[in-house]
């Protein structure tokens, strides 16, 4: 079974996925995760963000993997354990920046449906029901306002320790969404044959119960 979620920033995507593919018993895959990993190391180099060559080339020397650790997913890059570094406003900052040029998303999709082979999974991200998992047995498009999105993201760096400006993150995520859905390839759209479900009022288990019930009606 493969089930795409796709979404804006701070819909509640990967933690929906999380626990999803943990009751259906199948491989979860954050692909947003993997965008993020190649953006912190991008950022760690004198690399210019805008050319897609050099990209190209971080991409293709990069080792991307997940690791189950006490119940928690560890994201592995090149052998570091880059789990919480990656959640940064650094690196959020950047990353729709790394994900825009072509090149570089092809190679990811590579690597993103290798994980998939041979798999049933629960990947998120922007372009999984049309580019990724363009057969997937369901599509979801996890979406919900600007304001309770900006309210998560907040809560998110607060647990983790950052200090927040509010306007700041709002605006973050509006460049971010911006830019994710206007790109040339890749870009977040509702597909025609996604299932739309607004999380704005719901909680994350009445989401995960909705999610789980259109799967299990289709199946009886
Ligand atoms: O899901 P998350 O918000 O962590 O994703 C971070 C960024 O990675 C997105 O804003 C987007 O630019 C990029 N991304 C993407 N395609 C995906 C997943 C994420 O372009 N499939």
């Amino acid at each position: 079974m493969k089930i795409a979620i796709d979404g804006p920033a701070g819909a509640g995507k990967s933690t929906i996925a999380r626990i999803l593919a943990a009751k259906l018993g199948v491989l979860y895959i954050d692909t947003g995760a993997m965008y993020r990993a190649l953006a912190l190391k991008a950022l760690k180099t004198t690399i210019n963000l805008h050319d897609p060559q050099d990209l190209l080339e971080l991409a293709l020397h990069t080792h991307i993997h997940f690791e189950l650790n006490d119940q928690q997913q560890k994201v592995i890059c090149d052998g570091r354990d880059v789990t919480e570094a990656i959640r940064s406003p650094e690196v959020s900052a950047v990353v729709s920046q790394v994900a825009v040029h072509p090149a570089v998303r092809k190679q990811m999709v590579i690597m993103q449906r290798d994980m998939a082979r041979n798999h049933s999974v629960v990947m998120d991200g922007r372009d999984i029901g049309e580019c990724v998992l363009p057969d997937a047995d369901y599509k979801f498009y996890v979406t919900a306002s600007l304001e309770e999105r900006t309210k998560r993201r907040i809560k998110e760096l607060q647990a983790n320790g950052y200090e927040v400006d509010e306007e700041r993150v709002k605006r973050e995520i509006m460049q971010r969404d911006h830019q994710d859905s206007h790109r040339e390839v890749g870009a977040l759209k509702l597909l025609p044959d996604s299932i739309l479900i607004d999380t704005s009022a719901l909680t994350v288990d009445q989401a995960v119960t909705k999610i789980m019930k259109i799967i299990q009606g289709a199946q009886i």
